[in-house]
């Protein structure tokens, strides 16, 4: 007998499942399909990682199990090419991102293939690939036409040193990533996409697909969806005279029943409001105000949001020496400048209600601000000179005149409606969501494909008067006003024919000193004609963040299977989608699920796609840490490299490693000494089925019952992604089987291999091929165990020989029996037994029972 050998056989049936494409193809048509999608890999230079191989072992085995169940499988890879790190290898390098990203798939295709999944390759894309961003440009434009793409000034993060233009991923504890120096705030024009149309949708349409409590609960709240009041509050001057230029100022809240405790005003540093409020011409103002506040906005510049707005931060500000008259109380509140409050949040102003919000009343107690109590506990006491009372449930109101004694969830209706008759206030909803910062001052992104002409532009020429453009689809609602169009004057979009707008080769990959994309320096690029006057223009030099080509990626592998890559086929759309199943990480949540969710939803306005939500199922999966408990890392030194563990016990230990250590979706620490006990199951299993003691004519009858739980066992644990505890069913089955005489026949032998070949699709092979007698397997993309239906159980066989029913009298458990399986069905034959044990015989001794009430299987009740 051979011994276990898996660097000789793994790669031997990988070159033969590769040149027969085994797993390559899929075509459409089958009746049933099945799309399982697990999130395409960013191919680094580091090659494939732990959790990689951890992800895509899930995905593969439910996969695999799938197509032997007969289900037309779409099961796909691809490469989420665009990102930073290829760009700062090309800075670093000189070497065209386009070079270093063919080497790293290549190295990652590679690795995947070593591992045995089993991706349909014929499918596989690259978001880097012109042929496929045509299509990125693509919905950018169709964006753009429904008004869903516009340009404008943002604040933006900015490294001073590096002088570029810093995504919010790009600045980590407020420092930029490349260089560590601290990142400022600027304003820059910028491309967004107005995500915010399609907040209601993004929340109500959760309830149509099957993802975690808790993804649908991060989805919610990142959305932020409140309703509350806009209040008006006039400005004066401590005198009580009206502010020369500004009448008002306006704060939404969420907490009108609080209004009453109203006694301050906070705005955001860079709100427009202040530069008329604070006017440094007009004669009212305090010179020593100014240039405190001069100094405070330019130090909250520096600041990333998070830290502003961090509860346990020190609360800072500046008095403007202005006053917002609440007009329920009469009283002069000042109106301060505080960081902690955001220019997009709201209005960018607040109203403090220190008694009742706790950074609020930090902000209070540090500046002796007044704190006036308006709701208090229905029972007990409270004591707001330590903490302020921020709950709605549980609250009363006093102190606030006809709200007096009203609970503060009715009270906050009654006094919208009294702010909004008196016309002091009107209802409003906020979302915490903002629109979607598109633009990115880098080279190694798909290039926006907008044209701006200037001599358009200050003519008011817009793209949508030029094409008398009007909105086709009935399911789209977003109107477009006119002084949206009018800001976007100049602008147009290319023509469909002249996509995609490839990347031009550039000498140098950095941003340039003005912090624009290095685009901007390719003049010859760079300028182009006007399509509207044909006179000189420009084009768009920014390109789009990472997460453009990952937003509609699943589509992508659906259009391959068409001769011509086209958006334009519903068809194919119509048969696979939604995908049945998406593995993804939890730092995909809030980004990639929702921008992928909103351009599907866009795509489905637009008549692209036929059915409102791309992902049937979500799925999460966990972490593994290193051996030492921690997150794996290069310093820590706790980095497990799949290739080293492949090299070392073969890939499917690995495999069947990684899907028995514990529930998909924990975060587990690897252990070396679980993979040793893989190693050890492969070599039992390798071994009963070689030395073929134990394989006989005939199944055991105490091992057919058993084989066919195993069956049911693994059968339902593989759809709930539940393997641990399948494997652990194949294990105690192994046991049983390798136990004294028992033998399995041939066929029972065959159907156990296939149990265990989406877990370990090379051992099983080569297993199944001496099973049936195929040395050579002539015939093998015939015989390939991995094109064998899955075996089914036999319903009555999965059942326990025996089971317990539960004896009551009066409904008291008085004693337990236990039956053959086939009479636990029987009344009259339970009731016949129940009555001879002597523990209930006591209780019915002499009594006939005036009815029997019997649970089939599980319970008999004697009502006397
Ligand atoms: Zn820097
Ligand atoms: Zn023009």
């Amino acid at each position: 007998m051979k011994n276990y050998f898996p660097w000789e056989i793994e790669p031997k049936w990988q070159k033969i499942w590769e040149e027969k494409r085994l797993f390559w193809e899929v075509k459409e048509g089958k009746p049933k399909k099945f799309y399982a999608l697990v999130e395409f890999p960013y191919p680094s230079g580091e090659g494939l990682h732990i959790g990689h191989a951890f992800t895509m072992s899930i995905m593969d085995v439910l996969a695999r199990k799938k197509k032997m169940e007969g289900l037309n499988v779409l099961y796909p890879m691809g490469w989420d090419a665009f990102g930073l790190p290829t760009e700062n290898y090309a800075v670093r390098t000189g070497i065209h991102p386009t070079v270093a990203t063919e080497k790293n798939t290549a190295r990652f295709r590679q690795q995947m293939k070593r591992l045995g999944f089993a991706y349909c390759w014929s499918r596989e894309i690259n978001t880097t690939d012109p042929s496929y961003y045509r299509w990125t440009q693509w919905i950018f434009i169709q964006l753009f036409k429904y008004g869903l793409a516009y340009k404008t000034q943002m604040p933006v993060g900015w490294c001073p040193r590096c002088k570029i233009v810093l995504a919010n991923e790009e600045i980590v504890n407020s420092c930029c990533e490349r260089c560590g120096m601290e990142a400022e705030r600027r304003m820059q024009s910028q491309w967004l996409l107005k995500i915010t149309a399609y907040a209601d949708r993004l929340i109500d349409d959760l309830k149509l697909v099957d993802y975690p409590d808790f993804v649908k609960e991060a989805q919610i709240n990142w959305i932020g969806r409140s309703e509350g009041i806009t209040i008006d509050y006039l400005v004066v001057d401590e005198n009580g005279n009206p502010h020369p230029e500004v009448e008002k100022v306006s704060c939404y809240t969420t907490r009108p029943d609080t209004n009453f405790g109203a006694t301050f005003v906070v705005i955001a540093p860079e709100h427009p409001i202040l530069a008329s409020l604070v006017n440094p011409k007009s004669k009212a103002q305090n010179p020593k105000i100014l240039a405190e506040l001069e100094e405070y906005i330019k130090m909250s510049k520096k600041k990333s949001e998070l830290e502003r707005t961090a509860l346990e931060k020190e609360k800072t500000g500046v008095f403007t020496g202005w006053y917002a008259i609440n007009r329920l109380t009469g009283k002069k509140m000042p109106i301060w400048v505080a960081d902690f409050v955001i220019l997009t949040a709201g209005t960018g102003i607040v109203v403090g209600v220190p008694a009742h919000d706790q950074r609020d009343f930090d902000f209070a107690k540090k500046y002796g601000l007044e704190i006036i109590p308006v709701i208090k506990p229905v029972k007990g006491n409270w004591d707001f000179s330590k903490a302020p009372f921020t709950e709605i449930d549980g609250g009363v109101v006093f102190n606030s005149d006809f709200l007096n004694g009203l609970p503060a969830a009715k009270a906050i209706e009654k006094i919208i409606e009294y702010l909004e008759k008196k016309g002091w206030g009107q209802r409003a909803v906020n979302y915490h969501l903002r629109d979607w910062i598109f633009s990115r001052q880098h080279y190694w992104g798909e290039p926006i494909p907008m044209v701006y002409c200037e001599r358009c532009a200050k003519k008011g020429i817009t793209w949508w008067d030029v094409k008398k453009f009007k909105v086709q689809s009935s399911k789209f609602k977003v109107e477009l006003d006119k002084d949206f169009k009018q800001r976007m004057a100049g602008w147009f979009p290319l023509e469909e024919k002249d996509l995609p707008l490839e990347l031009p080769p550039v000498e140098k990959y950095q941003p340039t000193d003005t912090g624009e994309s290095p685009l901007a320096n390719v003049k010859e690029w760079v300028n182009t004609t006007c399509p509207h006057c044909g006179g000189p223009a420009r084009r768009e030099t920014d390109t789009m963040p990472n997460w453009a080509g990952s937003s509609w990626y699943y589509l992508a592998y659906i259009m391959k299977g068409n001769s011509k890559f086209e958006i334009r086929n519903s068809k194919l759309f119509e048969y696979w989608l939604p995908v049945d199943i998406y593995l993804g990480g939890g730092e995909h949540t809030t980004l990639h699920l929702l921008y992928s969710r909103f351009w599907h939803k866009f795509l489905y306005d637009i008549g692209v796609v036929t059915i409102s939500e791309p992902y049937h199922a979500r799925r999460q999966h966990g972490v593994i840490l290193g051996e030492d408990g921690e997150k794996m890392s290069k310093s820590r030194g706790n980095v497990v490299n799949p290739d080293e563990v492949v090299e070392k016990f073969g890939a499917d230990t690995l495999r069947v490693y990684l899907c028995f250590m514990g529930p998909y979706d924990a975060t587990m620490p690897w252990s070396t000494k679980g993979l040793e006990g893989a190693w050890r199951f492969l070599n039992r299993i390798w071994r009963i089925y070689q030395e073929g003691k134990k394989i006989g004519d005939k199944t055991s009858p105490q091992l057919l019952r058993s084989l066919h739980q195993t069956i049911q066992k693994v059968t339902n644990d593989i759809n709930n992604l539940s393997y641990n505890t399948a494997i652990a069913a194949m294990m105690s089955f192994l046991n049983k089987w390798s136990k004294g005489d028992s033998q399995l026949s041939k066929e029972h032998a065959g159907n156990f291999l296939k149990l265990l070949a989406p877990f370990t699709p090379h051992i099983t092979e080569e297993l199944w091929c001496s099973l049936t007698k195929q040395d050579t397997c002539p015939e093998m993309s015939i015989n390939s165990i991995h094109l064998q239906a899955w075996p089914e159980y036999d319903p009555k066989l999965v059942e326990e020989e025996e089971v317990t029913i539960v004896i009551q009298v009066n409904g008291k458990v008085r004693g337990q029996i236990k039956v053959k399986s086939e009479i636990r069905n029987s009344q009259s034959k339970i009731e016949k037994l129940a009555k001879s044990e002597p523990r209930v015989a006591k209780y019915l001794a002499g009594k006939t029972p005036k009815k029997v009430i019997f649970v089939p299987g599980k319970l008999m009740n004697f009502v006397l």
